[in-house]
């Protein structure tokens, strides 16, 4: 065990966590966040959230006028419950629905419309009042958070990135490693060639390459940048 694991910052911080899907984000936050006994919010699963109502309500990506009125209606809030962590859409745990590949989709394709982006701009600007919370995301920093404490990008090879979401994904879905991958270019460009809040590291983050790095490595990394900045 390293000295790491016992630190606690000089101060409460808000930490940002960005990057494409399968850089390692949503495991090495998790740790993260544990360690300095913070809360731990995965953006990408609001974004998803609105992909589920959207697609029962019928309403299609680029309609603005529907999704306005639609968010309007929309609560969701993240539930601990024992040692999982529940999102609840107006009340009901969709917890188990949003991992989809097809709602990776959807919701790479809502995420586009401004108006999503405004209502989860909102809510997630809540969510980070507090501070001691690591957000993780795409535009963490770089639009919600520009302000954040301390700022991380994550990434690593497409073949790195799709090898590790095909063995997540394995057991709950009948896409071949070679679908995952297609899927996981197609979702890493409509995220980082949109209008706003595109895909990116923000001027004064940390980049961190994990394809060669376990996620403990990667952990110990981020864990030295925050003691040597707030130790
Ligand atoms: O992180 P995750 O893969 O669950 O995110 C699903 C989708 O939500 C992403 O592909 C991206 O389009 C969108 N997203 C976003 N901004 C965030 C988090 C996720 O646009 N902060």
């Amino acid at each position: 065990m390293s000295d790491n694991q016992s630190f606690f910052p000089s101060q409460p911080l808000l930490i940002t966590v960005d990057g494409p899907a399968g850089a390692g984000k949503t495991s090495v936050s998790k740790i993260l966040a544990q360690r300095l006994s913070y809360t731990y919010v995965d953006t990408g699963a609001l974004y998803r959230g609105v992909a589920i109502g959207a697609k029962r309500a019928g309403i299609q990506a680029d309609d603005d006028a529907g999704l306005a009125g639609f968010c309007k209606k929309l609560h969701l809030c993240f539930e601990q419950k024992a040692d999982k962590t529940l999102l609840l859409m107006n009340g009901e745990d969709i917890t188990s629905k949003i991992r989809e590949p097809e709602i990776s989709m959807l919701a790479s394709a809502v995420s586009a419309n401004p108006v999503v982006r405004k209502f989860l701009l909102n809510l997630q600007k809540k969510m980070g009042e507090k501070k001691e919370t690591v957000f993780e995301g795409r535009d963490m920093g770089t639009v919600v958070f520009p302000d954040a404490d301390i700022k991380f990008f994550l990434d690593a090879s497409i073949e790195t990135r799709a090898a590790r979401r095909y063995e997540e994904l394995k057991e709950q879905t009948c896409q071949s490693p070679a679908d995952v991958k297609t899927d996981m270019k197609r979702r890493d460009t409509n995220d980082s060639t949109r209008d706003l809040a595109p895909l990116k590291p923000a001027d004064d983050s940390i980049l961190i390459n994990s394809t060669h790095l376990s996620l403990e490595a990667v952990i110990e990394k981020i864990m030295e940048c925050i003691k040597t900045a707030f130790g």
